[in-house]
């Protein structure tokens, strides 16, 4: 019995779905690689499809690295890519602060890792924070008074090992305190793959702690986002409804493709299982399953 109108990819679908599309976007965690692993029979897969002349984009909510650390990580796994093929979450938050407007003599406090700053300051902007004020403490003593950079404009949320009441407080006063100032999270998701082995806490948990002493929603720029969408689109001459978006995740990956107008291709080698697909309740349904990416090429030549 057919519980899911989602097709499973097949010998004889496959050909329909390459053939219709001209760029392919990958979810990075769950689809290229699964914590720092690389998931199997990747590197062919996107050489077959590069081979028959399709764009591919990579496209992560991970905001711990930059681009160019992400390239450097798909080079070690044996996958050629270019800078500009990546779209991490990280460099979305610092694009959205360019195209915006954001100015250069205003701060942006980051509660976050490396990959947030280093794009923010590719971009020409000064970031605070990160790893460093993980070092920090906000010592509750009598009359304590808790300093602030008054010229922050926007704080970024993303992923932080380091987060701690310091960041958090830091945070809570710029957005408090200052009406104008942005509040800009890389990403929500619940949880990640810091380690292949198993789960942890994801950006939203840090972002929802924001949102607590806030009580304000954030600007959302990794997936599902449509900035994220638009803002990709500005940079290839490609109509949605000949993309395909691959990912793991319902609720960013699928969503992000569907919102979009894209075809869509789960894959079962991240988050998502069989039977989370099947679920009916669940109302992101992608237009195709399969087990994983190298299914393409292996359905192709079946
Ligand atoms: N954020 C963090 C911190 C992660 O560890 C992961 C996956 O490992 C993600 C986000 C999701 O990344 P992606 O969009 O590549 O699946
Ligand atoms: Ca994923």
């Amino acid at each position: 019995k057919e519980k899911t109108k989602c097709q499973s990819l097949s010998h004889n679908n496959v050909r329909d779905l390459v053939d219709s599309v001209d760029a392919f976007l990958f979810d990075c965690d769950g689809v290229i690689w699964k914590g720092d692993s690389l998931i199997d029979g990747v590197p062919e897969t996107l050489e077959t499809l590069r081979s028959m002349g399709k764009k591919l984009v990579f496209v992560t909510n991970n905001s711990r690295k930059s681009r160019s650390q992400y390239a450097k990580k798909f080079r070690s796994l044996g996958i050629s890519v270019t800078v500009d093929e990546i779209f991490s979450s990280s460099f979305a938050a610092a694009m959205y602060l360019k195209v915006n407007d954001f100015p250069k003599d205003k701060k942006v406090y980051v509660i976050g890792e490396e990959g947030i700053l280093e794009e923010l300051e590719l971009a020409g902007f000064t970031g605070l924070g990160g790893p460093e004020d993980g070092k920090k403490t906000a010592l509750l003593r009598p009359n304590s008074f808790f300093q602030h950079d008054k010229s922050v404009g926007a704080v970024v949320v993303g992923l932080d090992q380091y987060i701690n009441f310091y960041k958090l407080q830091y945070g809570t006063l710029c957005i408090r305190e200052n009406p104008g100032c942005l509040f800009i999270a890389t990403n929500q998701d619940s949880v990640g793959h810091l380690t292949d082995l198993q789960e942890w806490p994801g950006a939203g948990c840090m972002v929802a702690a924001m949102c607590g002493s806030t009580q304000k929603e954030p600007i959302v720029v990794g997936k599902p986002s449509t900035f994220m969408m638009d803002f990709l689109l500005k940079r290839f001459n490609i109509p949605t409804s000949r993309m395909c978006m691959v990912g793991d995740r319902l609720d960013t990956d699928i969503l992000f493709g569907l919102n979009a107008g894209c075809r869509t291709l789960l894959v079962l080698s991240g988050v998502t299982s069989i039977s989370t697909l099947e679920d009916l309740s669940n109302h992101i349904q992608p237009e195709y399953y399969s087990s994983q990416v190298s299914d393409i090429p292996q359905l192709l030549s079946a």
